[in-house]
């Protein structure tokens, strides 16, 4: 079903204060912090100006708050609903994807994945206490990281991780991770233990594989499962900080890095590629072609996904705010 495609542009460092902001928002949107267009010079022909369209745009004066009441919020009732839904940091490393997702640890600085959590649990109680017939909740958490196309279970201590990775097997028209942590949770305090400790390993065994996290891509899927009566219902929302968007063979040419980067592309070229298809409305959409689209549920009829774009503001980041708009721009007409 649905994917909606929005940009959010982090403000300048302190230390980029001397770097000239080329990305602009503006736009008609009566909302001021919902501009709807993002122009940039043309990194060869600086007099020519682009402009790209988007349903929402969020400047360096959004909070975490606005982004998610916004954006995010919406998608619980469909959740609950029974819908998967599917929540995407895009953009090159250094744009604002972890900090969009995962946050800072005060209470204001807190990112979509924290608030999904505690708008899960809250919708939990009152769906519980509200509902006719006895309705139960049950939500339990996976996380995982995909680095180099192999899949590595991050509720996992990293000294137990097979660097193979864990194999997929199909389920329908998605596949599963075979053998993937699966931990209850029932409480915001439960999660942030668990979510805490897993990111933890997940810059432990980084360091073990020599690897960079900018590099892999990370997968958290909250799994509900309503008993309504006898019957029960299933959904997962997943929450996704995509590895860097940024074209390494650009600034890299070691030969490892090269395998590295390849694989990253192509679990991210697919998934740009499964997203245009949908948009299309083709017939087939190419969700075999990466483990990361055999794995998520995006674009089918049961499913819902947000896509935030990730922007740097400042020159600096020419080249790869291009690639990153181009990319939204293709996906646009969903
Ligand atoms: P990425 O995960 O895409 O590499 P980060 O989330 O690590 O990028 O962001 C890079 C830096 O910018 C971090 O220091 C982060 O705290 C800061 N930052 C990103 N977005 C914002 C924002 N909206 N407001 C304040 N600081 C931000
Ligand atoms: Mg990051």
């Amino acid at each position: 079903m649905a994917i909606r495609v929005i940009a959010r542009i982090r403000p300048q460092h302190e230390k980029e204060l001397d770097k000239e902001i080329i990305v602009s928002a503006i736009g008609n949107s009566s909302d001021s912090i919902h501009p709807t267009e993002i122009t940039l010079p043309n990194p060869r022909n600086e007099k020519e100006i682009f402009t790209f369209q988007f349903s929402s745009v969020y400047d360096h004066s959004a909070t975490q708050q606005q982004l998610f009441d916004n954006e995010v919020a919406p998608t619980i009732k469909h959740l609950f609903g029974g819908f998967d839904v599917t929540i995407f940091a895009y953009g090159s490393t250094g744009t604002g994807k972890t900090h969009t997702m995962r946050g800072g640890k005060s209470l204001a600085e807190r990112g979509m994945i924290p608030r999904l959590l505690s708008g899960i649990f809250r919708r939990a109680r009152k769906v519980t206490k509200e509902s006719v017939v006895e309705t139960r909740v049950k939500i339990s958490l996976h996380y995982f990281e995909i680095y180099n196309e192999k899949v590595f279970d991050l509720f996992e201590a990293p000294e137990k991780r097979s660097l193979a990775g864990l194999p997929l097997r199909d389920n329908g028209n998605k596949a599963v991770v075979v053998g993937l942590t699966e931990r209850p949770c029932e409480s915001l305090k439960d999660f942030e233990h668990l979510y805490d400790q897993a990111n933890l390993n997940r810059s432990t065994s980084a360091t073990k594989l020599n690897a960079v996290s900018s590099r892999s891509h990370a997968i958290l899927g909250i799994k509900l499962e309503m008993k309504t009566g006898d019957q029960t219902r299933i959904s997962t929302a997943s929450a996704i900080d995509l590895a860097g968007s940024e074209d390494n063979r650009r600034t890299e040419n070691q030969k490892e890095r090269m395998v590295e980067s390849a694989s990253i592309n192509k679990s991210l070229f697919t998934l740009a590629k499964c997203v245009e298809a949908i948009g299309r409305q083709d017939v087939r959409i190419p969700y075999r072609e990466s483990k990361m689209t055999r794995i998520l549920n995006i674009g089918q009829n049961n499913s819902l996904t947000v896509m935030i774009l990730n922007l740097a503001p400042v020159r600096t980041y020419h080249q790869d705010t291009l690639s990153s708009l181009n990319f939204a721009n293709r996906t646009k007409k969903i």
